[in-house]
């Protein structure tokens, strides 16, 4: 087999692995549930560093409301522990046909109220609150199904629209988490303010964009693999009839010259016939990768019927196209076929070439090289005709 039908199989097999593993957007709910509550754990570990830190060093006490940011490491605490519990209980569950539909809404609610509950500690209009909802927005609507999506978001958009509403009633307090002596001096010229924002956004940037990436990246995988099987044929793994047109197209608009072979095995129904159809595949899969070994692999191989292939040759001459299907040729006939009954047999094919002249459609070249194979036919079977022979 040439190297480039070699190559053409190695990246069909790694794209099909691409294709099946499964990353994320594959993923089950509950899987995915248990990412979501990972990520959760992840914001808590954050809170509870900081507000640590916060408490060990006591010259950043003037910019907290000291007596809230106490009881919040506890209250982390306690949170993280139960997302912990929710986490093994997911895993737990995993099997259960109720956990795809019911824990996703459990575990978005969960994820999305402590996010809006961190938000309104720190600010419902901090760039680090905005910013929240806008990536984990976009990101609940890739990894998740629309109807679980469109309710929980109405659910975060009615919770968040109520904060706003509550804070501009002075109802309940803005950002209690800070100090009134930040909140009432420009925070956005506080040192303090300014680095606890940017720690808050980076984990949910740097997250965001990993699993965007990776969700992208897994997108393009199904896509290239969905366009390659489009081109190919299954059975040969050489390009299909429509690849091979599209692409003789563009060679066409680029008004380059080529020649075309068109090849048939010869009585293929009796082989089919005498030693069964499976074994007329395996012949047909010989038959592909001997063409591909002698051709260059800027040339273009495909099947373009049954037993029929086609082979275009770019800037190549009428002379040097005869010489290629001759060695073509030559290789088929002596390539020894084992059958199922271990018998040896050798199968022949005939061969049409053609030019493209300079104006012509493909479709007329591709006629004038099945002429000359049905000349080839004619005067015997196993054997290279070229259009001009013809005169
Ligand atoms: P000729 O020398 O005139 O070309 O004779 P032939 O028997 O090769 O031609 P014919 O068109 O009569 O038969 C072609 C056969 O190819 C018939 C069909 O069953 C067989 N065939 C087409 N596609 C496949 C395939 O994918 N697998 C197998 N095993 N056989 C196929
Ligand atoms: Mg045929
Ligand atoms: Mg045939």
């Amino acid at each position: 087999m040439s190297f480039f039908s070699t190559k053409k199989n190695k990246f069909l097999t790694k794209l099909q692995k691409q294709f099946n593993s499964n990353i994320i957007m594959n993923w089950s709910n509950v899987h995915k549930c248990i990412l979501i509550l990972i990520l959760t754990l992840g914001v808590h570990f954050i809170w509870i560093g900081w507000k640590s830190f916060i408490f060990l060093n006591p010259t950043l006490w003037q910019w907290v409301n000291f007596s809230l940011l106490k009881s919040q490491i506890y209250f982390n605490i306690c949170t993280a522990s139960l997302v912990f519990v929710l986490i093994i209980l997911c895993y737990f569950f995993q099997k259960k046909r109720w956990a795809e539909t019911v824990l996703p809404h459990i575990v978005i609610a969960i994820f999305v109220n402590v996010m809006l509950f961190d938000g309104f500690l720190i600010g419902i209009y901090s760039p680090a609150t905005i910013f929240a909802f806008v990536c984990i927005s976009g990101l609940g609507l890739i990894l998740f199904n629309r109807k679980t999506f469109y309710f929980q978001l109405t659910v975060a958009l009615f919770v968040y629209f109520s904060l706003i509403y509550c804070t501009y009633n002075k109802l309940i307090p803005y950002a209690p988490l800070f100090s009134q002596n930040l909140l009432n001096h420009n925070p956005d010229r506080n040192f303090f303010w300014i680095s606890s924002m940017f720690l808050f956004i980076m984990p949910i940037f740097i997250t965001c964009f990993i699993l965007c990436e990776v969700l992208l990246s897994q997108w393009r995988n199904q896509e290239s693999f969905i366009k390659n099987l489009s081109q190919t044929d299954p059975l040969t793994n050489l390009y299909n009839r429509r690849f091979f047109n599209e692409t003789l197209d563009t060679i066409q608009k680029n008004q380059s010259r080529y020649a075309i072979i068109l090849m048939d095995i010869d009585h293929f129904k009796m082989i089919n016939d005498q030693y069964g159809h499976h074994f007329g595949d395996e012949v047909l899969q010989r038959v592909a990768s001997l063409l591909c070994s002698q051709t260059r692999h800027t040339d273009i191989v495909a099947r373009y019927g049954g037993e029929e292939f086609i082979i275009a040759l770019p800037d190549t001459s009428l002379a040097v196209a005869h010489e290629i299907a001759e060695r073509c040729r030559l290789i088929i006939q002596n390539e020894i076929l084992e059958t199922v009954e271990h018998k040896n047999i050798r199968c022949t094919a005939s061969f049409g070439v053609a030019i493209s002249i300079y104006g012509i459609h493909i479709n007329k070249v591709i006629h004038l090289a099945d002429q000359a194979l049905y000349h080839a036919k004619q005067l015997g079977r196993n054997q290279v005709q070229s259009f001009t022979d013809l005169h």
